[in-house]
């Protein structure tokens, strides 16, 4: 039996890296300079938690700055670790250069399990951890600016603003400090669902190309393609309730932590999803089969498997067996730079994380500009757009003498709000990003995964930036 030692995630990231830096002809040293982590601060805090001090440790990592501010999540796990957070930090580098956001890439996160705290002891924790990060590791609107990721909310991106706006009270542009806010205070609509509403734009877009649907061994649209999700958080809830609602997907496992429940017939998601939350996991859900090694189920026969849990879940040990003919990374690192290249050779078909789950950045990026702006999208002008939609009407019925059908009026009559603006950006930047993918593969014929042509597209610009900066020659 072969014996596998499984790579770690940072050095699974950067063997992505080495294979598609050495497909472009970068001046020597930059690819180095570029895949190399810039800044990792790690915070130690003691917090008095139920009459004991306990000693919590955080960090955060600065990828790169070729862009600031740097952006990148923060993660609450227990299992988290410092190389964790750097290949999390690196992802957001090549990430947002990806799909053309203009920021560096960071990450942080705090090594806990926040369901073993209060939300009041939760608070407490972050409110401490926060102004570590503002102090030591420049958290702020134009240097270095969080968002929620797994474990994190809008909650907890809420008690940070409002210690930054604390201690830094003259920051005309404070609540950009971070993002992912709730809309009622200075947040954006669309951004809880944003990461599971790119997945699902870019599994659209993956479908508007029949020769890559055929290249995965697959026909005809998304309608009726059976799916197994990993993981029914934020991203893989939302990203599997709107494939399943508005695209017909049929959802027919979801693995979760406690183990897998399978329906061939498709799942009701909402339902899934609400046992989850009451229960803490899927076993018992009503009339599906309950698989207690969820992990088995990665292997089951089935159109597109959607990972949106942690990283390292494909691995060279369970690769070979994987049945799905599409995987779409919709968690950072699901799948190993050795299983990769497994699935690779097998001719099964990737999206990458770096492509895939770029929504939340990129709507992320919406709700900073917002900030900055101090305005909501379509306050100034939407009213302006709605009489301009009424004027052509009555001007059709005037010219035409006939009265055009009360449906198609009230069409023209209606602007776009916020969401619809946000969701229309976020469709923009994921059809733009995977056609940039597909130049480059077209550029590059020797390159036939969207791995390789998604890392060579943002390492490029990335090197672009240093050059044009002359911060390299
Ligand atoms: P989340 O905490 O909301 O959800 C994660 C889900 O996965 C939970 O339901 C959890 O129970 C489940 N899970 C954890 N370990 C598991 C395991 N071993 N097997 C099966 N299920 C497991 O987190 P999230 O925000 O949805 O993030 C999920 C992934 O997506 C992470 O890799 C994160 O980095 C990535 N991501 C998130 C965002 C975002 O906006 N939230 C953006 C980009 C990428």
């Amino acid at each position: 039996m072969a014996v596998h030692t499984q790579m770690t995630f940072l050095q699974s990231v950067d063997r992505m890296f080495d294979r598609a830096a050495k497909l472009l002809d970068l001046p020597p040293g930059l690819a180095q300079l570029i895949k190399d982590c810039n800044v990792v601060y790690q915070i130690r805090f003691p917090v008095r938690i139920r009459g004991e001090y306990r000693v919590f440790r955080g960090w955060r990592a600065v990828h790169s700055e070729h862009r600031l501010p740097a952006k990148g999540g923060i993660r609450y796990s227990p299992h988290v670790n410092q190389e964790e957070v750097e290949a999390l930090a690196a992802l957001m580098s090549y990430k947002c250069a990806i799909v053309d956001v203009p920021y560096g890439g960071a990450k942080g996160a705090l090594a806990i399990d926040p369901r073993e705290y209060t939300e009041e002891e939760l608070e407490r924790i972050t409110r401490r951890f926060a102004t570590e990060l503002i102090h030591k590791a420049g958290i702020g609107p134009s240097t270095d600016v969080p968002a929620p990721d797994m474990g994190t909310n809008a909650q907890v991106m809420a008690w940070l603003m409002d210690v930054y706006q604390t201690l830094r009270p003259d920051d005309i542009n404070a609540t950009a400090c971070v993002t992912g806010k709730f809309p009622s205070m200075s947040g954006i609509a669309g951004r809880v669902e944003a990461t599971g509403r790119g997945v699902q734009y870019a599994i659209r877009e993956f479908f508007r190309h029949p020769e890559d649907v055929a290249k995965a061994g697959l026909s005809g649209g998304l309608e009726g393609k059976t799916v197994i999700v990993q993981g029914l958080g934020n991203v893989g809830y939302h990203a599997s309730r709107f494939l399943a609602e508005e695209d017909g997907a049929r959802i027919i496992a979801v693995i979760e932590r406690d183990g897998a429940i399978v329906d061939e017939r498709g799942l009701d998601v909402e339902a899934v999803y609400r046992h989850l939350q009451k229960t803490g996991g899927v076993e018992g859900f009503p009339g599906a089969r309950f698989v207690p090694d969820g992990a088995r189920v990665l292997e089951a026969e089935c159109d597109m498997l959607i990972p949106a849990a942690v990283e390292n879940q494909i691995t060279a040990e369970n690769a070979p067996r994987i049945q799905a003919r599409l995987i779409v990374e919709a968690a950072n690192g699901p799948v190993t730079a050795e299983a990769d290249e497994i699935l690779r050779r097998r001719g099964r078909v990737l999206i990458p994380d770096v492509y895939a789950n770029a929504g939340g950045v990129t709507v992320s990026y919406f709700e900073w500009i917002k900030n900055l702006s101090h305005i909501r999208f379509g306050r100034l002008d939407r009213r302006f757009e709605e009489l301009r939609g009424e004027q052509v009407t009555n001007a059709l019925e005037t010219v035409t003498g006939r009265t055009v059908p009360e449906s198609v009026r009230r069409s023209l009559a209606r602007a776009a709000d916020e969401l619809d603006l946000v969701r229309s950006g976020l469709d923009d930047t994921m059809r733009v990003a995977y056609q940039e993918i597909k130049e480059v593969m077209e550029r590059h014929p020797d390159v036939d995964d969207m791995r390789t042509a998604a890392y060579m597209l943002g390492i490029d610009k990335i090197a672009r930036s240093y050059i044009e900066r002359g911060v390299w020659p």
